[in-house]
């Protein structure tokens, strides 16, 4: 009996230092990583089982460091759900989202796209600068969902992403793939400056 699994790409967006690759270290490995280089940008995969649909993520974390907008606007493109992080304890990684988001509206020329806004760092609650208002305000302006989480305490890691599984299928019944055995890679390389070889 061959097995279905659908496909997700997702793809995991917010300023340096925000907790993006923790936070995706967290969900596919169940490690918190208190030091990881912010210049890797990395793909991980992780099957899961949501509401009885066997799925396969995709997760890109980025980094932010592409030399040419053109590969950014090829993920934000191939994106099919995005994690919108910023850190609860500095304002700025908050209002740095609206450029990327601006940047996905352009890309896929729509602004209805599957996302959740994500404050991170949630364990640092006595040092919070973003009120939960103002996230709350900002994802209904932009129709996403909306959570805070801890890459650190593992806090609403797995809902986050649970949350963006079932916003991509209820947008669009992603396509059903077979799984072959040693078929259908891609494979992208970098060097050290993120221009592809
Ligand atoms: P990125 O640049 O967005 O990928 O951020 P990192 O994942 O490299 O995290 C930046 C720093 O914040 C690291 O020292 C992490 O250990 C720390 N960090 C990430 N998430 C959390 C969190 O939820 N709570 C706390 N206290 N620290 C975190």
């Amino acid at each position: 009996k061959k097995k279905m699994v659908q496909e997700y790409k997702i793809v995991v967006l917010g300023s340096g230092g925000v907790g993006k690759s923790a936070l995706t270290v967290q969900f596919v490995q169940g490690v918190f990583v208190e030091k990881y280089d912010p210049t890797i940008e990395d793909s991980y995969r992780k099957n899961i089982e949501v509401d009885g649909i066997q799925c396969l993520l995709e997760i890109l974390d980025t980094a932010g460091t592409e030399q040419f907008t053109a590969m950014r606007d090829l993920y934000m493109k191939d994106g099919q759900g995005f994690v919108l992080v910023y850190s609860i304890v500095a304002k700025s990684t908050f209002t740095d989202l609206n450029d990327i988001r601006d940047q996905i509206v352009r890309v896929k020329d729509t602004d209805d796209f599957p996302s959740i806004l994500v404050g991170n760092k949630c364990d640092f609650e006595e040092q919070r600068v973003v009120s939960k208002q103002d996230a709350q305000d900002l994802s209904s302006k932009w129709k996403s969902s909306n959570m805070e989480a801890s890459a650190k305490t593992s806090t609403n890691i797995q809902e986050l992403f649970l949350d963006l599984i079932r916003q991509i299928n209820k947008k669009e019944q992603p396509n059903k793939k077979e799984v072959k055995k040693g078929g259908g890679c891609n494979l992208l390389v970098y060097n050290n400056n993120n221009t592809i070889l």
